[in-house]
């Protein structure tokens, strides 16, 4: 089913879409309706800002996007020796993937079994996959085993072949955080010392980085095939043409795209974006094509404002207050409180924190966030009065949470709202830091087969194209799985060019 648009089918595409057709299959003299009502084009008549395609470079593998699922993509093909060329729309790689707090959630990696944590991906999938299937949040049971299971290969092989940097587990094993967590170099926030040595490996065996290169259309031949993509350069507004065997579309999210969050997500619409690159262009230039979205209304957590500060719960004891002193959720989880702080409408939330979490595995981060945002932090604070005074809510309830949650840490059980990581009390001097919540992510996105090829509203591929991380529906929208996805895609890219 490698090239089924008819002509016919593809004419319609084009001008609805603004795919761009290359030279050879002009769409001069043909009006919709093969001409009649409206009046024919004549030679020479063309859509304003559309230059004729000209192709100054081509490649094998061209990916869409640098962040984790571009650059897991491009592993594949680049060690079966392909022409591999990422090019993203900003002045740097890494996309959102390279701001993220870090947790990865892989079973079986050899970093778990080195420090001897048993565990395989085939046994947890089998787990796993009821709790998936009763969501009823997946379209491909098939992709979402293969995403889940690459996820153990991506681990390993970025750190083997790499030089990936993972903290190792034995700094957090003993006390009681998860162990199914990764985390990079110096722990939450430090994503760079894994994709950086990513990059560079990608580069050192033979991939090639183009930056400022916004993707806006596809670029088909006469029959409709995808042949190429048209950016715009941003650094002098001219578009820039790359002929390609194959196209991996790796362009992340739609979080912080207004209108489609409005569209498609509308119980955060009223919620602003944490960041400010995810506009779903990917998902536009896919559909244009004639390609599906699927799962688009799949609910997404909120986060914090300062997300590195919601993963320290599952790493350190931290209890977690309302603007009136109240405990609203538990604190072992990164976006539950976000969700109910959105939900219950409170503007802001606490986290309250000692030195266990200054001096525990997280601590390169901890000093990180409260060096970097003095304006969120009050303490060091001798008594709950004096952070009370600080965080401006009425001592008089604050201390009453601390003896409640006290009792509790004592009885071994959070009756209120079942925290089981790090039910511990806090001593002072005590700490907190402040957050708002914001929407971060997007689940929905393209309709893909088992192997990641963009399909049509039949369900038949479009040739040459393929989708990974956030912009597929099924991808998980995660680091880990986003880094699986890429290999589906890059395994698949391999496999089609071998043909
Ligand atoms: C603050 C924060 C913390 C997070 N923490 C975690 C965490 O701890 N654990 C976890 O699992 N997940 C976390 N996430 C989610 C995770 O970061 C994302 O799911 C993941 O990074 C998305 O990967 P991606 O490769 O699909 O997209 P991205 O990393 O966003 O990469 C997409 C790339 O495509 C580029 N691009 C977009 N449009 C175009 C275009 N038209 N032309 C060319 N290039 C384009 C972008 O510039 C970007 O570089 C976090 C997210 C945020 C924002």
């Amino acid at each position: 089913m490698e090239s089924s648009m008819n002509r016919r089918n593809f004419l319609k595409a084009a001008v609805a879409s603004g795919a761009v057709l290359v030279a050879g299959g002009a769409l001069a003299g043909c009006a919709p309706n093969g001409g009649g009502k409206g009046g024919s084009a004549s030679e020479g008549d063309a859509v304003v800002g559309t230059a004729p395609v000209n192709f100054t470079e081509e490649t094998d593998v061209l990916i869409l996007g640098t962040g984790i699922a571009g650059m897991s993509a491009a592993m594949d093909p680049v060690e079966a020796g392909h022409k591999v060329m990422l090019v993203d729309k900003l002045d740097r790689v890494g996309g959102e993937s390279f701001i993220a707090c870090g947790v990865m959630n892989v079973a079986g990696s050899k970093m778990q079994k080195d420090a001897g944590i048993e565990g395989d991906p085939e046994t947890k999938w089998q787990a796993y996959a009821p709790i998936l299937e009763k969501k009823g949040e997946t379209d491909d049971m098939d992709y979402k085993h293969n995403v889940y299971v690459y996820q153990t290969e991506w681990a390993d092989r970025v750190a083997s072949d790499y030089g990936a940097v993972f903290q190792p587990i034995t700094d957090y094993m003993d006390t009681g955080a998860p162990t199914s967590m990764l985390l990079p170099g110096n722990g939450i926030g430090d994503m760079q010392a894994v994709l950086t040595p990513l990059q560079k490996g990608l580069e050192e065996k033979g991939a090639t980085y183009k930056l400022n290169l916004r993707a806006t259309n596809f670029i088909v031949d006469g029959e409709g095939t995808p042949i190429g993509v048209r950016f715009n350069d941003e650094k002098n507004n001219k578009p820039v043409d790359i002929k390609a065997q194959k196209i991996i579309v790796a362009t992340g999210g739609f979080s912080c795209n207004q209108e489609m969050v409005s569209a498609y997500l509308p119980s955060q619409q009223r919620l602003g974006p944490l960041t400010v690159h995810s506009m779903g262009e990917g998902h536009q230039m896919c559909r244009a094509l004639g390609g599906v979205y699927t799962h688009m209304d799949m609910e997404a957590n909120r986060m914090s404002d300062l997300a590195q500060v919601t993963v320290w719960g599952y790493f350190s004891p931290q209890v977690q207050v309302t603007p009136q002193g109240r405990r609203f959720i538990k604190e072992d989880q990164s976006h539950d409180s976000p969700d109910k702080a959105a939900e219950l409408e409170l503007g802001y939330w606490w986290t309250i924190f000692d030195d266990q979490t200054i001096n525990g595995s997280q601590k390169w981060n901890v000093e990180l966030n409260m060096k970097g945002s003095p304006d969120r932090l009050v303490g060091p604070c001798g008594s709950l009065d004096e952070l009370a005074a600080a965080m401006d809510v009425p001592a008089g309830t604050l201390k009453e949470t601390f003896e409640k949650y006290d009792a509790m840490v004592a009885a071994g059980e959070d009756t209120d709202f079942g925290k089981k990581l790090f039910l511990k009390s806090l001593a002072a001097p005590y700490y907190a830091m402040k957050h708002f919540p914001f929407r971060y992510k997007t689940h929905g996105g393209m309709k893909i087969t088992t192997d990641s090829q963009l399909t049509d509203k039949d369900g038949n591929p479009i040739p040459n194209v393929y989708c990974c991380g956030s912009t597929v529906a099924d991808s998980g929208s995660d680091l880990s799985p986003n880094a699986g996805s890429g290999l589906v895609s890059g395994k698949a890219v391999v496999e089609a060019l071998k043909a």
